[in-house]
């Protein structure tokens, strides 16, 4: 027998169950060396005094009272029974078992594995142990008419060939030392036949690593490929031009926006391709960093656009650019133009005659045509597929791709969520910012929450009101942000001039309430969600989050993002009474930091990876033993020495060809 030989020649396999191992992806024998457990059963006995609460162990003892079986209607039924472990006497119950009464005997040991309860003294039985010894027994997932047993036996089948002999390494040697791995054969042993839990944390480690390991290697080898495959625009434009925009500005850049600018102007600069993901949290400036982009591709004759997923926020970019860039000609798109206007508009883009563009999805429909697009810019991009992306992309040939979000997350995970993309992160905040404060308020508590809004409108401030979210339904969504706006206009009367923002109005409608609040024409400004993203008025400085707990942490921090923006105190209120216990930690954390990366790992922890960055669309690899989020260290480790490997490239040669891929990620 061979490891690539099929499963189909190991005994117990038969022709039907073959098809079974296939849709567990097992074809070889080697696919089945590498089928690792999910978990482990261990029977080894304990003493009670060790045990936590709900822990599952196996206890030994001497029964000290007959077992007394007690009927609960027709069904079900409960065994009860004492033992003595040592010093102490546990109770010991089994529920719809009662023909395990043969088996209990006074006077007689007997082993029971089962779930401990502390407060009761009790064990909740799973099973009596028929002989026991110490190890862990593995647990294979399984598919439909296949069993543990016969799993386990052809795994056996496959150990005492000793076909494990010949799986050869795969990680260089160095690094195995370097990071005291256990080598692949003696982890794959140890994955499947644990002598205990150390030795399986170690094995799991080897595990992990190797995988995440290849992966990274990967993604360089793309990396490469891309960077000496694929030319890119040429972007020559004058730095004193940039500098000459930069000294106009009414504030200093941060220095986190010079370094993420210059970054993305050298990209433009060299012959490559760019493909640059732009990474700060909320407030941080990333606009001003984009448009500073979009004019360096204008100096060098090329159209920049930048897509924006709401018409507010494609309004509020256009005004800011036609502020700084008065000399240029610059572009709205958006759905919803007099035909005549958007065939003016169309025109003005395919001929050359507008250098910047803003827009929203309508500028990936058919008919958007460019002269020469050399700069793409998606904000917010999370909010956009990976289709919607790429059919901006080709509108242009080949040009220079930024994209901006405000979900922080983590350097490495970034690099690997968004496969070959370099990744520029803007760390810190403008100056002079107060940090804001927030506080979790219940429902009964509202009537002060209001009493103090009125306080601080009379003190000159703005305030939002978010009214709750109904997931999918935009009808009951305006149902919510009326009723709100009514209990508001109740509650204020003539005191305060209240405005209403929501989803189903028209777009000069929108425009005009935000003009109007920008202009300190509104007092308070009920909104549902479609204020959430990259909504900029720096004299708000209230916000009042209703039903908080209804949105998740980085929508939480994003929708708080609107606030403190300027140099007065901002204040965020979250009115929730939460009935989950995931709930309750989201309102606890959104209080306790303001840290946008912290946050979001606090999110990825909740939610699991592949929700946040739309990682499922992204086609990346599911991995079998290591996760993103909790083996971030290893995630890290292994991209520095994949890296590490790429620049000696000619010294890994068996290495480099394993993982010469075709195609890409995205
Ligand atoms: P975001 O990164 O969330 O998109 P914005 O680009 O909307 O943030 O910027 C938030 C606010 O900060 C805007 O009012 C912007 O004019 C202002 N701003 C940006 N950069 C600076 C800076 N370096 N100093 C002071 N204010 C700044
Ligand atoms: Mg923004």
């Amino acid at each position: 027998m061979k490891l690539t030989d099929s499963v189909q020649f190991l005994k117990g396999v038969g022709p039907k169950s073959v098809e079974n191992f296939h849709k567990l992806g097992i074809f070889t024998v080697q696919d089945l060396l590498l089928y690792f457990p999910f978990r482990y059963e261990d029977f080894a006995s304990r003493s009670v005094f060790e045990l936590t609460d709900g822990e599952k162990a196996t206890i030994i003892g001497t029964v000290v009272t007959p077992a007394n079986v007690q009927y609960y209607g027709f069904k079900r039924n409960r065994l009860s029974f004492k033992i003595k472990e040592g010093e102490a006497v546990v109770a010991v119950s089994f529920f719809n078992q009662p023909y395990l009464a043969d088996k209990v005997e006074v006077g007689k040991e007997i082993a029971v594995y089962g779930k401990w309860e502390q407060t009761k003294q009790q064990l909740m039985g799973m099973k009596v142990v028929a002989q026991v010894d110490d190890g862990l027994e593995p647990v294979y997932h399984l598919t439909a008419g296949m069993k543990q047993s016969q799993l386990v036996k052809v795994i056996h089948q496959v150990f005492e060939s000793g076909l494990l002999s010949e799986l050869p390494e795969n990680l260089p040697e160095f690094l195995i030392e370097k990071y005291r791995l256990m080598n692949r054969q003696e982890a794959v042993l140890a994955m499947h036949f644990p002598e205990d839990m150390a030795a399986h944390k170690q094995a799991l480690r080897r595990v992990k690593f190797e995988e995440l390991f290849m992966f990274q290697l990967k993604l360089q080898a793309l990396k490469n490929k891309e960077k000496s495959g694929r030319a890119g625009l040429q972007v020559i434009f004058e730095q004193e031009e940039i500098d000459k925009k930069i000294s106009d500005l009414p504030f200093e850049l941060t220095g986190g926006q010079s370094r993420a600018l210059t970054e993305i102007l050298d990209d433009m600069k060299s012959p490559y391709h760019m493909n640059r993901l732009l990474q700060g949290d909320v407030g941080s400036g990333k606009t001003v960093v984009a448009s500073l982009s979009m004019y360096a591709a204008c100096l060098a004759n090329f159209q920049a656009a930048i897509m924006v997923p709401t018409e507010i926020l494609a309004r509020q970019h256009f005004a800011n650019l036609q502020a700084l860039f008065p000399e240029l000609q610059i572009s709205l798109l958006v759905s919803g133009l007099k035909a005549a206007e958007r065939r003016e508009i169309l025109a003005d883009l395919a001929s050359g005659h507008t250098h910047m563009v803003v827009g929203t999805h309508a500028l990936i429909q058919e008919g958007v045509d460019f002269y020469n697009l050399g700069l793409v810019i998606t904000d917010e991009q999370h909010r956009f597929g990976v289709n919607q992306r790429k059919i901006l992309r080709e509108k242009g040939q080949n040009p220079d791709v930024l994209m901006m979000t405000a979900t922080p997350i983590p350097r490495t995970l970034a690099i690997t969520a968004f496969g070959d993309m370099d990744v520029s992160i803007i760390d810190e905040l403008p100056k002079g910012r107060q940090p804001i404060t927030t506080r979790w308020v219940k429902h009964e508590q509202f009537s002060e929450v209001l009493s103090w809004v009125k306080g601080e409108v009379a003190n000159d401030s703005q305030v939002y009101f978010i009214s709750p979210l109904i997931e999918e339904s935009e009808s009951l969504d305006l149902k919510n942000a009326e009723a709100l706006f009514a209990e508001l206009n109740d509650y204020f009367g003539l005191f305060a001039k209240i405005g209403l923002l929501h989803g189903k109005m028209k777009n000069d409608e929108k425009d005009q309430i935000m003009q109007e609040f920008k202009a300190k024409k509104l007092d308070v400004l009920v909104s549902t969600t479609v204020i959430e993203v990259g909504v900029d008025v720096p004299n708000a400085t209230i916000m009042v989050i209703m039903d908080a707990d209804r949105f998740g942490l980085s929508q939480l921090h994003q929708l708080r993002g609107r606030v403190g923006r300027g140099t007065k105190k901002s204040y965020a209120i979250l009115v929730a009474n939460p009935k989950s216990d995931s709930g309750k930690q989201r309102m606890k954390i959104m209080t306790e930091t303001q840290n946008g990366f912290v946050l979001a790992e606090e999110d990825l922890k909740m939610r699991g990876s592949g929700e946040i960055f739309g990682l499922r669309q992204s086609g990346l690899p599911e991995f079998i033993a290591a996760d993103l989020v909790n083996d971030y260290n290893i995630l890290e480790v292994a991209r520095q020495e994949a890296v590490e490997i790429f620049k000696k490239a000619d010294e890994f040669p068996d290495l480099i060809a394993q993982v010469n891929v075709e195609g890409g990620f995205d």
